[in-house]
């Protein structure tokens, strides 16, 4: 019969005691200059080393060479007391758990008069010190206070509060602590290379968990687990199949259920616990476990695997798409509901049932509360369509009506700026040939919102000629909220709405860097370093990027795709994404549709030179002009997508219009008409100039988006 492993490598000298540095240190310190006392206290959580410390330090104590910091392991004293020594007559063990009596404390205190047998001292090892009951402490007081010289008393206690404050006051406290989980977890792999067992990687973390990091305690998990081994060593599966810690399979399984927010894998993954007679309150645990750690994993993607040693570098791999699935917010939230869970685990209620709640409250995101709304939030950011976020009516609708739009406007831009909203949807429908909509498209989803039929029915605009023609006009009512009329009450809330689209995207715009720092380096550094969010419709999305040629390098590689492909992971939207040229000085402002529309408008002109009419003029499908690089380079300027740039982000309609053969109507009208919401793009014309100094453009706006401030413009 072997020893147990925590026998086996019981250490015999302070230098092998792991974890308790400010402990053992100082305790060397006093021996090495012959400070000793005559009474300690070691207080600490149970297996942490403080029975072992006591017996080094009496070994310490009594050696021959000593008192030394050092045993010389040679001498009757060190050999004795060694492991597996016989001990001696000196250094006496007491439970007081056993002897804590008043009478054994008598005892104690005559036999402790008479001097040592052999050794130097006459050392007493009180163990479960706390468990002295009060009289016995007094019985002892004395002796205490003033002990013969050859007499050293050690005091060992998980509770050192509970030990009388008159003994205590008498000694030299010293506190231990849990052993570190990594560095249990290195002693334990040294360990097992001492003992030539092959273990698989993240038993060990299992180990230090079960052992709740006592050292005696996981030790004897070790012990158990290596008994229990055959040629394979200490396999992954056994180890969590005897500790019952949960699968990490099922672990995926229940995390990645709960992220998808699909209740019925929840259930079945719960149903698979019960099934395999996992205990639901340690599944809740290492539930409770994973999620922070994927809490770890979403703040420091590259650090995780620092912090979260032990783990195979595939899981964390896996963990990481994990946490990017849920947002912070989730995880936060669930993580709070899962801790509050456990602690409620108790009582007569079937665990199983507790845990089928637990995970209920999980998947309701409509929890109340400030986390359940952020997880809401998160959630919509998430999943919901750009358009219809605010209303909940058709969110659908509105994007769709976006796009369409494009082409009509052309018109518009330099006049009328309204025009352009209402015309857009009916362009769109028409002719969908045109991408350009967006400058439009933003107004369009604002103010008409719900209504599909918006965009089809027909904007007559009273600005805009073009449009008219273009659309068929079906629903009289769209008109009338559109277009033209000019200021209805509805629009001004729509826009709000619409602007949702694009700062949501906006917001979540780090997350799917995030993503796509994972996927592809090269693209990530392209896109911190050029490119913004200028317009999301719904269905495309516009990046500005800072000049023509790096617009041209975006269109011509994968970046488009690889943007694409992060959106849909993180976001779960799926969208046409493009680039256009894009004066970062200029960017359009973040709020809302509209106020991004303004300052669209104001470089455009700029980019322009001439006013409006000239960025319409030029052709929409072409590549990117020159002038792009301007200014006005959101607009109008650009191709096709171009014109969508703007629409998002500005109202920009006119520009994107502008392309369009509709040149005609550039002329016409300023602003007042059309747009009821947006008065500001509308109105806005290309020799607005008044529109930087407004702080609807430049810096003004990039600060107010972004949260930056510009360094530098180019
Ligand atoms: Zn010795």
């Amino acid at each position: 019969m072997s020893t147990a492993l925590y026998r086996r490598y019981r250490p015999e000298s302070f230098a092998d005691v792991i974890g308790q540095e400010h402990v053992t240190e100082p305790l060397m310190q006093a021996l090495r200059s012959g400070r000793v006392n005559h009474a300690y206290l070691f207080s600490g959580p149970r297996g942490c080393g403080k029975t072992t410390s006591a017996r080094i330090l009496a070994r310490c104590l009594n050696c021959e060479q000593g008192p030394t910091p050092i045993p010389c392991g040679e001498c009757d004293s060190c050999t004795a007391l060694a492991r597996g020594g016989a001990g001696t007559v000196d250094v006496i063990e007491i439970d007081a758990a056993s002897h804590g009596g008043v009478d054994d404390a008598r005892d104690l205190r005559e036999r402790a008069s008479f001097g040592p047998a052999q050794s130097r001292y006459k050392i007493y090892i009180i163990d479960e010190a706390h468990m002295v009951t009060p009289q016995g402490f007094n019985a002892l007081l004395k002796i205490v206070e003033e002990p013969p010289e050859h007499v050293k008393f050690i005091f060992a206690t998980t509770e050192p509060e509970k030990v009388i404050g008159t003994i205590r006051s008498r000694t030299h406290h010293y506190p231990f602590r849990l052993v570190p989980p990594a560095r249990l977890q290195d002693y334990m792999a040294e360990l097992c290379t001492a003992e030539g067992v092959q273990v698989e990687p993240g038993v060990l973390s299992f180990v230090v968990r079960a052992g709740g990091g006592s050292v005696r305690d996981s030790l004897s998990v070790l012990d158990q687990l290596m008994a229990g081994s055959d040629a394979q060593g200490l396999t992954y599966e056994r180890a969590a199949a005897l500790l019952g810690f949960t699968d990490s399979e099922l672990l995926d399984s229940a995390v990645t259920a709960f992220g998808a927010g699909d209740a019925a894998g929840v259930f079945k993954v719960i149903d698979s616990v019960i099934e395999t007679g996992l205990d639901p309150r340690r599944f809740v645990e290492d539930l409770l476990e994973r999620f922070r750690d994927l809490i770890v994993v979403a703040a420091a993607p590259d650090g995780a695997a620092a912090i979260l040693r032990g783990l195979p570098g595939d899981q964390i791999e896996r963990m990481r798409q994990q946490s990017a699935v849920f947002g912070a917010a989730s995880l936060s939230r669930a993580a709070d509901i899962v801790n509050a869970g456990l602690t409620e685990m108790t009582g007569a209620t079937s665990p199983r049932v507790q845990l089928e709640i637990i995970a209920a409250r999980v998947l309701l995101p409509a929890a109340a509360g400030e986390a359940g709304y952020a997880a809401r939030l998160d959630r919509l950011e998430r999943r919901l369509e750009v358009g219809g976020v605010p209303t909940g009516d058709g969110g659908a609708a509105h994007p769709v009506a976006h796009l369409p739009p494009a082409q009509p406007q052309a018109p518009a831009h330099g006049t009328v700026a309204p025009a352009p909203a209402a015309t857009t949807e009916p362009a769109a429908r028409a002719a969908q040939t045109r991408a350009p909509a967006e400058g439009p498209a933003p107004v369009v989803a604002e103010s008409p919102t719900h209504h599909p039929q918006t965009a089809v029915e027909p904007v007559p605009e009273p600005a805009v000629e073009p449009t008219p023609e273009v659309v068929v006009a079906p629903e009289p009512r769209a008109p009338e909220q559109q277009a033209p009329q000019p200021q209805a009450p509805e629009e001004p809330t729509r826009p709000s709405a619409g602007g949702l689209d694009v700062e949501a995207l906006r917001r979540s715009w780090p997350d799917v860097l995030g993503r796509i720092y994972q996927m592809r380096r090269a693209t990530w550094t392209f896109l911190s370093e050029h490119a913004q969010v200028i317009s999301y419709d719904g269905q495309r999305l516009v990046l500005g990027i800072a000049t023509v040629g790096l617009a041209n390098a975006f269109r011509v590689g994968s970046h488009a795709e690889v943007v694409r492909q992060a959106l849909i992971d993180t976001l779960g939207v799926d969208a046409r994404v493009e680039g256009v040229p894009h004066d970062i000085g200029s960017l359009p402002t973040g709020g809302g549709a509209q106020a991004t529309s303004a300052p669209a408008t104001a470089t455009a002109p700029g980019g322009g030179g001439a006013g409006a009419p000239a960025p319409t003029a030029e052709p929409r499908q072409s590549p990117p002009p020159t002038d792009v690089g301007v200014a006005a380079p959101v607009g109008g300027p650009s191709g096709a997508d171009w014109g969508s740039a703007g629409a998002d982000a500005s109202a920009a309609p006119s520009w994107a219009t502008a392309a369009p053969a509709p040149a005609p109507q550039s002329p016409t009208s300023p602003p007042e008409p059309t747009t009821p919401r947006e008065p500001d793009d509308s109105s806005v014309s290309a020799d607005d100039e008044d529109i930087i100094d407004a702080g609807a453009a430049g810096p003004a706006v990039v600060e107010r988006i972004l949260g930056g401030t510009v360094i530098r413009e180019e």
